[in-house]
């Protein structure tokens, strides 16, 4: 259910609304703790919900994602406070205290109804980030077609305000002049489920900043392949051709010294064999090349994967990219150091070129919350090996990979694993109360 806004009261508060958050919020609720989740963007899901198909099983992500998301939308201990800022989290007194700020949706959600006259009727197209940018969305719309909730947003730097949403709106819902509203959560645990983004592509100079034409992110790609994609197949973006070579380049933004990102995401080796061996279904003509540092195939039958993708006869070039540049018909040339037979630098040219970017924490907590966090700037944990979702504050867990990177296996066995030390805690606070009564 969606909140009504009002101040409350719970067991449990978890921020952030994706796999892992959902997870830990479904296990505490189950056992009859009242939990509140808090999400900053519009809808619960976090990044699985925008992937494609999920290594190593190849299960569509939005077919496993969304009834996680509809079971804590609809749980009757769970309470959805979507599109909000995080202010502030620390434990008071051996209360957690979470100041949240409800950013304006300028519609009220009491109202909509999810019916989306008012994105049909909008004349306004931006490109859509839900789509990597690929297509277009409305000024307001509903982020994408199994969000949750089903509630319109304006995008109010974007819009008109030429009032056709409002006048088609069956309910009265558009609201102009909503305005940002703060709200306090007590409980008495929180699990943080902050997640990860991408590492920023702009300071890598070598690789284009960003710049040079279709060289893509992964998560773009992941949209590229996914069923419900901004084009229905596999085009490069520039001019809408089908591409006939592609290339994965490896550790792009992570292992990399230069940018202050030493560590292994963990997941990067295992998405590219994925994005890979999905390729090669879709453009069956097509040379897809991979080029790596090493092979990290390390979980259940995700070396039997990398094998099979090389069965499938994708191209694993040992090598690192040194260089990637603009070429003619709007090409992408890659310069690599190899690593095999007899070494060398050598130049290559590719339709479109993926880069396997690395995952930085989405939150700073500085300013917000006294949590410690590590040299990797993600959420320090204080007993990794026996007690691996035991933050530096009481009471307050992580789960994730606001731990730091891992994959969806690890991250939901982590989910579980906070629910259950905030159960723990939650236990052991009842036991306190009864031996004080
Ligand atoms: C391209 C790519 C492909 C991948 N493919 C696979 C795969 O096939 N199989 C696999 O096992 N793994 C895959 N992964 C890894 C997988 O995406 C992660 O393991 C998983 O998403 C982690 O879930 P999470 O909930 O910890 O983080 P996230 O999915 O990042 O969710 C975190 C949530 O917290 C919210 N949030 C962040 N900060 C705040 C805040 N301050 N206040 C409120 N809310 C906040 C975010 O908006 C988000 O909804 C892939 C990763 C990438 C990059």
């Amino acid at each position: 259910m969606e909140s009504n806004k009002k101040n409350m009261n719970f067991d449990a508060v978890i921020v952030g609304g994706g796999i892992a958050g959902l997870q830990s919020a479904l296990d505490l609720a189950d056992q009859d703790f009242k939990v509140a989740i808090i999400e900053k963007d519009a809808s619960i899901g976090g990044k699985m919900i925008r992937l494609s198909k999920v290594f190593p099983t190849l299960d569509c992500a939005s077919c496993i994602t969304t009834p996680k998301m509809a079971a804590a939308a609809h749980h009757p201990n769970i309470t959805l406070f979507t599109y909000c800022d995080l202010i502030s989290l620390g434990n008071e007194n051996g209360s957690v205290i979470a100041e949240v700020r409800q950013k304006p949706r300028y519609v009220d959600p009491a109202k909509c109804i999810g019916c989306r006259q008012c994105e049909y009727n909008c004349p306004v197209m931006v490109p859509d980030e839900e789509q990597g940018g690929f297509s277009a969305r409305k000024a307001i719309y509903i982020p994408f077609s199994n969000a949750i909730p089903q509630i319109a947003l304006m995008d109010i730097e974007n819009c008109s305000l030429c009032g056709k949403c409002s006048k088609v709106c069956p309910t009265q819902a558009v609201d102009y002049f909503q305005q940002p509203e703060e709200f306090t959560i007590t409980a008495k645990t929180a699990v943080v489920a902050t997640g990860f983004r991408l590492t920023p592509l702009d300071q890598k100079k070598e690789y284009g900043q960003g710049k040079v034409q279709n060289v893509i992110t992964s998560l773009q790609m992941e949209r590229l392949l996914a069923p419900h994609g901004p084009y229905m197949r596999v085009l490069r973006p520039s001019d809408g051709k089908e591409p006939e070579s592609i290339a994965y380049v490896q550790c792009a933004g992570s292992r990399d010294k230069s940018l202050g990102i030493p560590y292994c995401s963990r997941v990067c080796c295992m998405y590219a064999i994925k994005q890979a061996i999905l390729l090669s279904g879709a453009l069956p003509l097509a040379d897809i090349t991979i080029y790596y540092m090493d092979i990290r195939a390390f979980g259940k039958g995700y070396e039997q994967f990398f094998q099979n993708a090389k069965a499938m006869g994708i191209e694993f070039v040992k090598a690192k990219v040194a260089k990637i540049e603009q070429g003619e018909d709007q090409n992408v040339l890659i310069k690599y150091e190899a690593q095999e037979e007899d070494g060398g630098v050598r130049t290559r040219e590719h339709d479109l070129v993926v880069l396997s970017l690395g995952m930085i924490p989405e939150w700073n907590p500085e300013g917000t919350c006294r949590i410690s966090t590590g040299s990797d700037n993600f959420v320090k944990t204080i007993k990794p090996k026996l007690a691996p979702c035991l933050t530096d504050i009481d009471g307050v867990f992580v789960a994730g990979v606001a731990a730091g990177p891992k994959d969806i296996v690890d991250t939901i066995a982590e989910a579980g694993a906070a629910a259950m030390e905030a159960s723990k805690y939650l236990h052991s606070l009842g036991l306190k109360k009864k031996m004080a009564a």
